[in-house]
């Protein structure tokens, strides 16, 4: 993929915030993506990615009273702690830059889900379609989003043997399955260090909660929309957003970036992942070193017209 489809890819570049320039224009910050191998999910999905001005075009910013990020624990009991939920909730938080609540567990009947057996595993799996319904149903006035976060393993369609979730940008509700995160599914990457598995529900909740913001699949960098069809595939994306993305993602919730990438930094620094606390802390000083920050261009350049 060349420079080009890049740059139509990231909008006018003049008027992109600082923070976003900068990340673009730095080697150590953004990576290509690779030609997909034979069964990765641009091998397999034809997708043609989603620049900044289409995302512009469709994607609605959230009025003032729709804020709240809730994550709706469902059937959970037994592989999901509350700490877990509570860190889960601090990142996304951290991420999104909006207020977060973590919803009392709900536990689904089995009889109100439509079930089968996985297709690659035999064990017994739900159709993600029927958690995303019961979720919409008791959506809050205020919520911006609810993400599911569920210990079923999930099926979006007859015809694709599993997902890792499922998120609608019209309804603003998703589903994120940590089924795959352990035994049987984990054995394709054998001896996963330590916090692997809290880096996975991390990836995965950002990922849905990022569909629900409108934002497709990405196709440009290595970046946390990137598609995966397996959890190999998936521990190779990064717990960052690339520069179009994050674009995007600020054009509609309008969050300050240092401030962001200061809340990501104390995250990662207080579970202990320094390498991710580390990247947050060289967007900040990239940042810094790249003039004022986007609120006083803005004001600028209405300034100047
Ligand atoms: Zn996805
Ligand atoms: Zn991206």
């Amino acid at each position: 993929m060349d420079r080009s489809v890049w740059l139509d890819a990231l909008g006018a570049i003049k008027d992109a915030p600082p923070p976003v320039r900068a990340m673009f224009a730095s080697d150590e910050a953004v990576e290509p993506l690779p030609e997909p191998g034979p069964h990765e999910w641009l091998s397999i999905h034809d997708e043609s990615g989603q620049t900044f001005d289409e995302f512009v075009r469709t994607a609605a910013r959230p009025p003032r009273s729709e804020r709240t990020m809730y994550i709706q624990p469902v059937d959970t009991e037994g592989a999901l702690s509350d700490a877990c939920l509570a860190t889960l909730a601090s990142f996304a938080g951290a991420f999104f830059q909006l207020d977060v609540r973590v919803r009392p567990p709900l536990v689904l009947e089995p009889s109100s889900l439509l079930m089968r057996a996985a297709p690659d595993a035999g064990t017994p799996q739900v159709y993600a379609g029927d958690i995303l319904a019961r979720l919409y149903a008791d959506k809050p006035t205020d919520a911006f989003c609810v993400l599911g976060i569920t210990a079923h393993d999930l099926f979006p369609h007859p015809i694709v043997s599993f997902a890792f979730g499922e998120a609608s940008a019209a309804c603003r509700v998703g589903v994120a399955s940590v089924a795959r995160y352990g035994p049987p599914f984990c054995g394709e990457v054998p001896g996963s260090p330590p916090g692997e598995m809290r880096k996975r529900c991390c990836r995965v909740i950002a990922h849905e909660i990022g569909h629900m913001a409108g934002l497709a699949h990405c196709i440009y960098f290595r970046c946390l929309m990137n598609g995966s069809s397996s959890l190999a595939e998936s521990d190779r994306r990064p717990l960052h957003l690339c520069p179009i993305d994050l674009r995007k993602l600020q054009w509609l919730l309008g969050f300050d970036f240092a401030e962001r990438y200061r809340r990501l930094q104390q995250f990662w620094r207080e579970i202990g992942e320094e390498p991710e606390a580390a990247w947050m802390g060289e967007r900040l000083r990239a940042e810094a070193a790249h003039g004022p920050p986007a609120p006083i261009l803005a004001g600028l350049r209405r300034a100047w017209v």
